[in-house]
């Protein structure tokens, strides 16, 4: 293996130190990127649009820095891949849609400058399901990404351009969306970290909008300590965002430290009864009822919580979710972005004419499946049958989590009832497809951050597992203090670093892109 192959399966933190002792420089680390980028990247598909020169650019800037004895931040110079949801000046930005084909913004998301100013040269834009819809990545318009565990399956959704990426070894880090679960979903049936922080923990100025109630951008990397330190950087208050929090972001990189040593005293978890048994496939519930007894181990109290509303929050968010992105997504009218489609059949068309065209040619039947149904729900007749009554269900499982978090610091449950399906077997069955969030919506519908933490393989498909910690609003550090627990058990139980990852040598031919 070259230098450049043994660089990119290191850990973003480790990168950091090899960077700060001079081991490595950042353009090195970028090239080898690049590199594993070119290499691999024909057979996973992760990325829609790679910025060779800029990285190059931005890593130079930072080896700049660090000669000069001024590194901007403790990633300075670790190279990432963004979801191509936020918008990211001079770079395409998409959305997996074609009716923002060619659009270049003109700004940067607060995350994006955030990434900037912290000095992580940004490799490109990963893809995604179109409009951060779905739960597979086939809703992309420009083709799946392919799962580096098994190129047949899907790496999960909507984010699954940025977990393929990372588990592919292309990036060490990477910005996910998480909207119902876009984040921590693609990090289970990846193998890798996703966290949804605390709804207002980060901004979401320049995230393309899918449910603003709902939104929520995060790290995905390979390890808890990785996720803690991206977290730090895009986190805090910002006020450009009305949404977001002022208050300063709990001791994220602490607490992820202290969870190393895997000392769980007077830590009470909460077992959610909902959210697990039918309806599981049997080694993702093994799994997890393993990496439960791994924690007891640790000195962690367990107990078993139940939120009854819980049963309803697929329905739910079916309702709420369809309902903010068909106002979301109007302002795609053929005028102010991206494509524009003139009705072949008509001379002098009308803007009604040239919207309709395009909506028709620029949407996926997905986006459009959710237009009507949230148009359905929002209209007058319907309203407090459909949209209302959604909202009320979602007071009531924000009564369930306070009553929960009562009993107990964190709740755990399976980030996914399965691993990784192939690809094509969902595609025309939204509700096979959108039982997948299951257990990942309840924490969007209460803004509560959660975290999905590797937990092995299941033992029938040989596929990674996702463990989810789920904390009150605020409390991100219990995840990081939980999650880097529970990898700390894991890894002394397969002696082994990186959750399996390297074992995945094998299963990604080199398909040059
Ligand atoms: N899979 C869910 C959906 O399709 C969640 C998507 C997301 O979190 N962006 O809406």
């Amino acid at each position: 293996m070259s230098a450049g192959s043994d660089l990119v399966r290191r850990s973003a933190a480790d990168l950091a130190d090899a960077l700060a002792s001079g081991e490595t420089t950042s353009v090195e680390l970028t090239r080898a990127c690049l590199d594993r980028i070119a290499q691999v990247d024909g057979a996973v598909h992760a990325f829609l649009h790679v910025d060779a020169e800029g990285a190059l650019a931005q890593a130079a800037a930072s080896d700049a820095r660090r000669a000069a004895g001024r590194p901007a931040s403790a990633l300075d110079g670790v190279p990432i891949a963004v979801k191509d949801v936020l918008a990211t000046e001079g770079l395409p930005t998409t959305c997996g849609s074609r009716i923002l084909e060619g659009w270049v913004p003109p700004y940067d998301a607060t995350v994006v400058a955030r990434l900037r100013a912290a000095g992580l040269p940004i490799l490109g834009k990963t893809n995604m399901d179109e409009f951060a819809m779905g739960s597979s990545t086939e809703h992309s318009a420009y083709g799946p990404t392919h799962n580096p565990w098994d190129l047949d399956r899907i790496p999960g959704g909507s984010g699954g351009g940025s977990s393929a990426a990372v588990a592919a070894f292309e990036a060490p880090l990477a910005i996910g969306t998480d909207t119902g679960g876009s984040i921590r979903q693609p990090g289970a049936v990846t193998g890798t970290v996703g966290v949804k922080p605390t709804y207002g923990g980060v901004s979401r100025y320049g995230l393309v909008a899918l449910a603003n109630s709902l939104d929520q951008a995060g790290p995905v990397t390979r390890t808890v300590l990785d996720a803690a330190l991206l977290h730090e950087v895009i986190g805090g208050h910002d006020p450009k965002d009305s949404t977001s929090i002022d208050a300063p972001l709990p001791a994220l990189v602490e607490a992820a430290r202290q969870g190393a040593a895997a000392d769980l005293s007077g830590v009470r978890v909460g077992v959610v009864r909902e959210l697990g048994g039918e309806g599981y496939q049997a080694g993702v519930q093994q799994r997890f009822d393993e990496a439960v007894q791994l924690l007891v181990g640790a000195g962690a109290e367990v107990v078993e919580v139940s939120c009854p509303s819980f049963v309803h929050a697929l329905a739910a968010y079916y309702l709420i979710m369809p309902s903010e992105a068909s106002s979301n997504l109007a302002r795609f009218d053929a005028m102010r972005y991206g494509l524009r489609v003139l009705p072949e059949t008509i001379d002098n068309p009308s803007a009604e004419e040239v919207m309709r065209a395009t909506r028709d040619a620029g949407f996926g039947d997905e986006a459009k499946r959710r237009i009507i149904l949230g148009t359905y729900a929002l209209s007058s007749g319907y309203y407090e049958a459909y949209y209302g009554q959604a909202q009320k269900v979602r007071t009531l499982i924000s009564r369930d989590f306070e009553a929960a978090f009562g009993q107990a610091d964190v709740l755990v449950s399976p980030t996914a009832p399965t691993t990784a399906f192939p690809i094509g077997e969902k595609l025309d069955d939204p509700l096979a497809m959108y039982l997948n969030d299951i257990a990942t919506i309840p924490a969007n519908l209460a803004g509560v951050p959660g975290v999905s933490v590797p937990a092995g393989l299941a033992p029938e498909d040989g596929l990674p597992v996702g463990f989810q910690v789920l904390a009150p609003a605020l409390a991100d550090d219990r995840l990081y203090r939980v999650g880097a627990a529970l990898e700390a058990l894991l890894e002394k139980e397969w002696g082994r670093p990186l959750l399996g990852l390297d074992k995945l040598d094998h299963r990604i031919p080199e398909v040059t892109r």
